[in-house]
């Protein structure tokens, strides 16, 4: 299906990307040469994602294709969070997924088969490649107990009465992913009532099954019947299908302080081999009007269904509106930002399928330009810009559709569709719209004026634009 997903000769090209843990931009250089292997933080499947959490996964997306387009042979896992993630982010209330069956009156398996099957519709219908293993927290229970067990005989865990806890005063380097010490997370932790823990930190391993709590997803282990932690399921995923060390790390800006860290922390902790990750990688939040985080324990349920397909909006209007702002910087949505994607996007396709359906060559200068823009950092609004300005340029119709559809292979706006969409008009409509060029080009506007009229009788309408005809189906 994508053919440049077959891996090319390696790469030669210089690529920089902002490292959040030494927090400079940095020269790229994978462990293994031409190979990249990625790891990116996946959804706790308990409700439909909103459109913040599908910005995360479309600057995965990016960044996978810009990969790929340098030439690397990528090898992407991404987890399913299906049990362990509790309504506070510190180990404490409900488990999201057990409240979620209750309050659906589904049983907790039924409830993680169907968002899973949800969020994978939102990443087809944004064009997101798939990752190469989409791996499951409650498929690989034996892994996650088994990296407990490892940290135990390390003298990194004790126990309280509700769980096995990983003791964060035993890692000197704590905190390195946000910069912060254990004092300065203590100011940004919430207010919390676990007192049994030796330090604000520590975070759950194992949580124990309480015996009048009727969970539905529990397990023995060792310690007791009960299930894995939040973090412990990317640290033991991850280590299984990318090895020991391997290259990037991605989530959203929200996963440094916590996630991140405890990840960090107890997969060094068990492997002794650091860096872990070389190169972190993080995106800004989508704001609503007033800068508020879009969240949906705030409220904002907006989806990519009930934003764009239910209004018949195509949803690549969003994935083309996120292209617009650089990935690590906070990014404002509002109604308004969603119609001028639309537009935006609209006007695009219409400029690509007015080029014809003849390809030509990619042309070489206007790709160099692309490459600098996507190297440094994922600039993609540098990008778009590239691409509109040599769609205006003078090489050929042909030689365009070619170059477009290159970029095309890392912006993945589907300019595709849209050549096809010129293909679906007949034959007899073209020879008009041709012979209609012809008269453009010798100035003779009686005769374009009169071949707009046939047009128009046989159905279509034709429109001027500065980088040629535009015809579309009246
Ligand atoms: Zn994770």
């Amino acid at each position: 299906m994508f053919d440049f997903l077959k891996p090319k000769k390696n790469t030669s090209n210089f690529i920089y990307f902002y490292n959040t843990l030494t927090r400079q931009k940095a020269l790229f250089k994978p462990i293994k040469a031409g190979k990249v292997g990625m790891y990116t933080c996946g959804p706790t499947v308990y409700y439909y994602p909103h459109l913040g959490n599908l910005r995360c996964y479309l600057f995965e997306d990016i960044l996978k294709r810009v990969l790929i387009y340098n030439g690397y042979n990528v090898k992407q896992v991404m987890n399913i969070t299906d049990v362990g993630h509790l309504t506070n982010d510190r180990d404490m209330g409900e488990d999201k997924i057990e409240k979620e069956s209750k309050k659906e009156g589904k049983s907790a398996w039924e409830i993680v088969e169907f968002y899973t099957k949800a969020f994978k519709q939102d990443l087809k219908n944004l064009n997101i490649i798939f990752p190469d293993i989409f791996c499951k927290a409650t498929d690989n229970i034996p892994e996650q107990i088994k990296m407990i067990q490892t940290l135990e005989k390390k003298g990194f865990t004790y126990r309280t009465s509700d769980g096995i806890y990983f003791d964060t005063s035993k890692v000197p380097d704590y905190g390195k992913l946000s910069g912060q010490n254990l004092e300065q997370l203590k100011e940004g932790a919430r207010v919390e009532i676990n007192e049994e823990k030796k330090n604000h930190t520590d975070f759950a391993l194992w949580k124990f099954s309480k015996k009048d709590e009727g969970r539905q997803m529990e397990w023995p282990s060792p310690y007791g019947v009960g299930f894995p932690g939040w973090h412990i399921e990317c640290s033991a995923m991850s280590v299984k299908y990318l090895g020991e060390q391997f290259d990037i790390h991605c989530g959203a800006v929200d996963a440094i302080s916590l996630h991140h860290t405890n990840e960090i922390a107890q997969t060094e902790a068990v492997t002794g081999k650091k860096p872990w990750v070389n190169f972190w990688m993080h995106n800004g939040f989508l704001n609503l009007d007033g800068g508020r985080k879009m969240s949906k324990s705030a409220g904002d349920i907006s989806t990519l269904n009930n934003i764009y397909i239910d209004k018949g909006i195509n949803p690549l209007a969003f994935r083309f509106l996120t292209l617009g702002t650089h990935y690590k910087k906070p990014m404002d949505w509002s109604d308004d930002s969603v119609v001028s994607a639309k537009n935006g996007y609209e006007n695009l396709l219409s400029k690509i399928s007015a080029l014809g359906n003849k390809i030509g060559k990619i042309n070489n200068e206007w790709k160099e330009k692309f490459i600098t823009a996507i190297n440094d950092d994922l600039n993609m609004s540098q990008a778009l810009a590239v691409l509109n300005e040599m769609l205006k340029s003078d090489i050929s119709s042909a030689n365009k559709l070619a170059t477009a559809l290159d970029f095309d292979k890392v912006l993945g706006l589907k300019f595709n569709d849209a050549i096809q969409k010129k293909v679906e008009i007949p034959a007899s409509v073209m020879v008009l719209v041709d012979e209609r060029e012809t008269a453009r080009k010798a100035q003779n506007w009686a005769k374009s004026d009169e071949l707009r009229d046939k047009i128009k009788g046989l159905g279509y309408e034709v429109k001027d634009t500065p980088i040629g005809q535009e015809i579309r189906k009246i």
